[in-house]
């Protein structure tokens, strides 16, 4: 088995002499970590500000060893003239390197850019390349980036992680957002988990309106389907599902609210905030259901439902859900698309177009499933799974939530096919808010497209043929940055 990720950071002069450490989470079962880093630009391309400070070291080194009665006349002549050529040495290089230290804090090995750039250093009980052989044990693992000289305005770092031998990732299907009788809800958690359980699902989220009454229902053996705690805060003005959360957060907030004291509350608990049905008719309709809070940064909000109930009964806001998602996207922000039911009644799980949403992760655990829909690694769906691949020029394969470098966009292709499809739907490739490209009476057979030079993320959809172009399945995008 094996599992691979990519983290991207972005190191600025002020990090010079600095050491910045990079969580990894290793999962249990891990028999061998590959580890490869390349950051760029290597060379600082600004020679004037090399060449002044390479003179001026070259003249405070020649005018400390000045006047010692040790050191040859010549050779102190010698590092006088070096000052009129320092051109040899430019450009000048930035320079990072990393070491790796275990859960338990001991030094395990450290990469090096010549040996290394460009290619894995690894470890494992029979392995090592850089890094020392060993086991590699599961809990957090801290890479600690040494910044040993960095003179260009910005350096991107990318790094590559693979696990190997790790649990298996798959897509765990999930829903996002449920009721119980602590609540509006019909049934009791008991029987939401039964009845989520014989439909298939692998997680559900406990979202009760204000509160968190049922949380002491979740059993401890907490498996299939897995119960992630939240609740939904249910507001005059909006509601929004906390999800992930064990102490209750109160509600109360006014329209112009920027709410981001409550979302930093969610955070700190661990937990994501996820904007529910945020075009649903409100007032006098559904009171408090229509999401008013102009006032909230998008980049304190990590969820939006774009797929709320049965599509057909709620098409209008769930278009504008997706498209208001679309333009979030385009003003940069990081929000991952999810469906839910807005479970009230055990048979809105047999309701006709309601979508499951699947979260690709290495096991069903709370913790990846989150970590899972933070990064966007999600696909909306009644059923269909799409396999997406962005392959680049240099080899390198990016998926759904990953995001790929600016410099592996040329010439970089996108690879789908889709499992599970009933029937012929449209596929349309969504990039930046526009469809860039649609094959009609598509049943899921492998299709390549160029990837466009100037867009910044790229998703996908399958519609019905129908005349109200239901989705059928609506993935989260890839990133270009
Ligand atoms: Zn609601
Ligand atoms: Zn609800």
């Amino acid at each position: 088995m094996r599992r691979a990720f990519q983290k991207i950071i972005r190191l600025h002069p002020e990090d010079t002499k600095k050491l910045v450490p990079i969580p990894i989470e290793i999962p249990t079962g891990t028999e061998a970590l590959r580890i490869k880093f390349s950051y760029s630009p290597m060379e600082v391309d600004d020679l004037e500000l090399g060449r002044n400070l390479m003179r001026a070291k070259v003249k405070s080194y020649a005018a400390a060893c000045e006047g010692d009665p040790n050191i040859p006349p010549a050779v102190q002549a010698f590092w006088l003239q070096l000052a009129q050529d320092v051109d040899r040495f430019l450009p000048l290089r930035n320079l990072l390197n990393f070491s790796l230290y275990d859960p338990t804090g001991r030094f395990r090995g450290r990469w090096d850019s010549p040996q290394y750039f460009g290619r894995w250093a690894e470890m494992g009980p029979d392995l090592s390349r850089g890094f020392i052989c060993g086991g590699v044990t599961a809990g957090e693992w801290t890479l600690e980036l040494e910044v040993h000289a960095l003179l260009s305005k910005e350096v991107e770092a990318v790094l590559e992680v693979e696990i190997l031998g790790a649990d298996a990732p798959r897509w765990f299907a999930g829903e996002m957002h449920s009721h119980t009788n602590h609540s509006d809800g019909r049934a009791s958690l008991a029987e939401v988990r039964q009845a989520v359980r014989e439909h298939g699902l692998d997680f559900m989220v406990l979202s009760d309106h204000n509160t968190i009454a049922a949380h002491p229902d979740i059993p401890k053996e907490n498996r299939q389907p897995l119960v992630i705690p939240g609740l939904e805060w249910t507001t005059f003005h909006g509601h929004a599902v906390a999800v992930g959360v064990r102490e209750y957060i109160d509600w109360r907030a006014e329209k112009q609210d920027t709410l981001h004291e409550k979302t930093a509350a969610v955070h700190r608990q661990g937990g994501l905030v996820s904007i529910a049905h945020p075009f649903t008719v409100g007032d006098p309709f559904c009171t408090g259901c229509e999401w008013e809070y102009a006032n909230v940064d998008p980049r304190d909000v990590d969820l939006v439902e774009i797929w709320s109930g049965s599509w057909q009964k709620h098409a209008i806001p769930n278009w504008r859900a997706l498209t208001w998602w679309d333009e979030l996207l385009n003003r940069g922000c990081r929000i991952t698309g999810v469906g839910a039911r807005d479970l009230h009644r055990l048979e809105q799980l047999d309701e006709p177009d309601t979508a499951n949403t699947y979260v690709w992760a290495p096991i069903c655990s709370e913790e990846e499933i989150i970590a899972a829909l933070k990064r966007g690694a999600v696909q909306v769906s009644q059923g269909a799974l799409a396999e997406l691949g962005v392959q680049t020029k240099s080899g390198a394969v990016y998926t759904i939530g990953d995001t790929i470098p600016r410099h592996e966009q040329a010439e970089a292709e996108l690879h789908v096919s889709v499992s599970g499809l009933e029937g012929a739907g449209e596929l349309r490739l969504i990039g930046n808010g526009r469809v860039i490209q649609r094959v009609r009476g598509y049943s899921g057979e492998p299709v390549a497209f160029a990837v466009p030079g100037e867009i910044s993320w790229l998703r996908v959809q399958v519609h019905r043929t129908t005349a109200d172009e239901t989705p059928l399945l609506i993935t989260n995008p890839v990133y270009f940055s």
